[in-house]
């Protein structure tokens, strides 16, 4: 099974740390990459490329950036793909990104499609580009069916592959996988996984974000109010099984949204039987 990681990018000495360690624990689970987010508006650009060129460089693990384009301007974002090419960086996660709130500007692109094509039209076929995909429909999508319509473009535009926002409910991913191959897109679709660690930042992300999550498991990860070990073991206990009926089912590789931290994914890769115990 193929198996990636996501961080964000360190902003404090402390946090860097705590990543460096994250990375140590990952590393021997030979994973296929390592991902590192980055900031609508280019608020923590540097931040993204110093720690994409540090995995890059010591890890020994392939990294793909993250690079979102609203409110982002060609040349800038020429130069950043440049650069990522020139270290020898050969994978990008292409997003549109949100608007900080109180920016104004969109800037020159208004969907990642339009990334993925500037990228492809700028580098050609050096780089693997993966996209973003919602079983759950994007929160800003009219229609369920013009949010497909939107991924097909993105995939259309030159993307190899998507991972999705993360979910709770394995049917939403095989119906929305199903609907895909319908519409004729043949492209890997990665389920991205959010291992279950804090309900109450779980919970406004989720809102957020547009993932839902189910009402019995909002009424037990509440009765733990903040009991953090109770909530790991049970929620480590809910994303275990929720992976192996999608691997049973044949999904392509498991993204972990890690926050950071090893642990929460380290624990549900173990009962999966893929991480030693
Ligand atoms: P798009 O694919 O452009 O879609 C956004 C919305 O616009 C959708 O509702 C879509 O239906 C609609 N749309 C698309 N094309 C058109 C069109 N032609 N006409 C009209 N409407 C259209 N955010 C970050 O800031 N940094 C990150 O590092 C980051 N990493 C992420 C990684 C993953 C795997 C995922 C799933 C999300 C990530 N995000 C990140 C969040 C993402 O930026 C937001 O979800 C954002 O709102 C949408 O980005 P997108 O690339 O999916 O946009």
């Amino acid at each position: 099974m193929k198996i990636s990681f996501e961080f964000f990018p360190p902003k404090t000495e402390a946090q860097r740390v705590t990543l460096a360690e994250t990375r140590q624990q990952l590393i021997p689970l030979g994973p296929e990459y390592f991902s590192v987010t980055f900031g609508a508006g280019g608020s923590t650009l540097d931040h993204t490329a110093e720690t994409v060129a540090d995995i890059h460089q010591h890890d020994g693990v392939p990294v793909a950036p993250h690079l979102s384009c609203i409110g982002g301007r060609p040349e800038s974002i020429r130069q950043l793909i440049e650069n990522y090419r020139q270290q020898g960086i050969d994978r990008i996660v292409a997003l549109r990104g949100d608007l900080p709130s109180g920016m104004a500007s969109l800037g020159e692109f208004r969907h990642a499609s339009e990334l993925v094509a500037f990228i492809r039209a700028e580098t050609g076929d050096h780089f693997h580009i993966a996209v973003a995909a919602y079983p759950e429909v994007h929160p800003e999508a009219e229609t369920a069916a013009m949010d497909l319509k939107h991924f097909k473009a993105k995939v259309d535009a030159g993307a190899d592959s998507a991972i999705t926002q993360y979910f709770f409910n394995a049917d939403a991913y095989h119906f929305f996988v199903e609907r895909c191959r319908k519409a004729g897109i043949e492209t890997p679709i990665i389920p991205g996984i959010m291992p279950i660690t804090n309900y109450s930042q779980l919970s406004r992300f989720s809102e957020m974000c547009g993932a839902e999550m189910p009402r019995w498991l909002r009424r037990r990860l509440q009765d733990f109010g903040d009991d953090r070990a109770a909530i790991a073991a049970f929620g480590t206990e809910v994303i275990s099984r929720m992976c192996e009926q999608l691997i049973a089912d044949g999904v392509p590789g498991l993204h972990f949204y890690t926050l950071n931290q090893a642990r929460p994914s380290l624990a549900i890769l173990r009962n999966l039987g893929l991480a030693p115990e």
